[in-house]
Order: C-alpha cells, then structure tokens, then sequence
C-alpha cells in the first residue's frame, strides 16, 4: 500500500498513520516527526527548521522535498509506505510525483481526515507531547494518570509552541491556502479517498481500512 494520510493538523493524521502502518506492514513516513528527531538531536537541519515551524510556517520546499527524496531511497518500501503530513503543497505533491515516477512506485491512494476547524482548536489547544517517547495526550479527552507525566515512559509532558491557540489559528490558514489545494489535485488524479475524522480512534480507522481495502 503507498499510501499519503492529508488533513489539517489535529485531524488526528499521526495518532491513524500508526494504526494503518501496522496494518499494512509499511514504514510510517512523517516529515513533522522527521523535523523535530533532528531539533532534538539538534542538527543543522533541526535548527533550520525550527523557526518556520515554531511560528507554524512550512519549512521551505527545497530543504523538505530533499529530504523526503532521501527518505524514500532507504530501501525499505518493498510493502509500500505511508506519507504523514508530506506533501503539504502543490510544488510538493509535483515533486513527489517526479520521485515516484522515478522509483516506478506509483501511490494506490490519498486519505483524507475531514473535521470542522472548531473541533481541531478544541483538540489542538489541549494536546500535550512526551518529551521522552513523542506519545500524544490530551487534557480533557485523553488525560495521563499522573498529571504531565507520560503513562508510557514516565518523561515530561508538553505543549507544543505551534499547539498554542494563535499558532493554531495561523497553521489553520497555512492548510487551507496552500495544503487544501492538494486535495483537489489528487481527487481529479482519481487517488482520493475521504472520510469523516470524528469518533474513536479505532473506528476511524476501521473506516479508513474499508475505504482503503485490505
Ligand atoms: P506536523 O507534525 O505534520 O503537524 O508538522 C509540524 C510542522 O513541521 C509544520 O507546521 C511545518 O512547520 C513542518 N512541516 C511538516 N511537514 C512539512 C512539509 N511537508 N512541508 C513543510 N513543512 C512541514
């Protein structure tokens, strides 16, 4: 399964990717993640990166189609894989299309998570990160046992700089002007397939295995 997971940040992309990578045994690619391993290991490429998103801009295109390319030559794809939070623009989604073409791995399809921006503030604003292991929590709807600290690892809980409310706001209008026109792209591409990201988490993804097929 090659696969791209879209959807405006707090649709709940991450918490799913992992889900679906199990169920498809592929290599869950998220360039966010990507972003911030190098911030913690403070890498010329963390410290480049850590402005635009700091301020919920996107990290220009040269530095994150160059390493996304790098990514999808590891030879680890064999099974497919699934691309989390890339590509987030146009001149992304082209790019990509060129790698691909190159690496004759065509995409089987493009999920989209669906949510109203009220829900993705209500959730955005209360998500809490492991500082330790990256695990996501949330302060009414997904609380620790022990306030701010993590049930899994035991590391400090955080809020992110772009989870705090006129960063969300911002990130809200960075989706819809330039990653939302991705949606169309690969809908008239016949790649998109979408569904509704409310509910619990398992049965948003059993909705998106029976959208996707096994
Ligand atoms: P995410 O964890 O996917 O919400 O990404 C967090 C931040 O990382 C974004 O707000 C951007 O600043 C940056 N980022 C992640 N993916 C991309 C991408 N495909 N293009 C540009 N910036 C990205």
């Amino acid at each position: 399964m090659r696969l791209i997971l879209v959807g405006p940040p707090g649709a709940g992309k991450g918490t799913q990717a992992v889900h679906l990578a199990a169920h498809y045994s592929i290599p869950h690619i998220s360039t966010g993640d990507i972003f911030r391993a190098n911030i913690k290991g403070e890498t010329e490429l963390g410290k480049l990166a850590k402005s635009y998103m700091d301020a919920g801009n996107l990290v220009p295109d040269s530095v994150t189609n160059e390493m996304v390319k790098d990514r999808l030559a590891q030879g680890d794809l064999g099974n497919g894989f699934l691309l989390d939070g890339y590509p987030r623009n146009i001149g992304q989604a082209e790019f990509l299309g060129d790698v691909l073409a190159t690496l004759k791995t065509p995409l089987d399809a493009v999920l989209e998570l669906a949510i109203e921006n009220s829900e993705i503030i209500k959730r955005l604003s209360g998500r809490r990160i492991c500082r330790g292991c990256g695990a996501s929590y949330h302060v009414l709807f997904e609380k620790p046992a022990v306030a701010d600290i993590c049930d899994k690892c035991g590391g400090e809980l955080y809020q992110r700089v772009d989870d705090q409310e006129d960063v969300i706001a911002h990130r809200l209008n960075v989706y819809a002007e330039q990653t939302a026109p991705i949606v169309e792209f690969y809908r008239n591409a016949g790649l998109l397939k979408v569904i509704s990201a409310l509910g619990d988490v398992s049965e948003i993804s059993a909705l998106a295995i029976s959208a996707l097929g096994n």
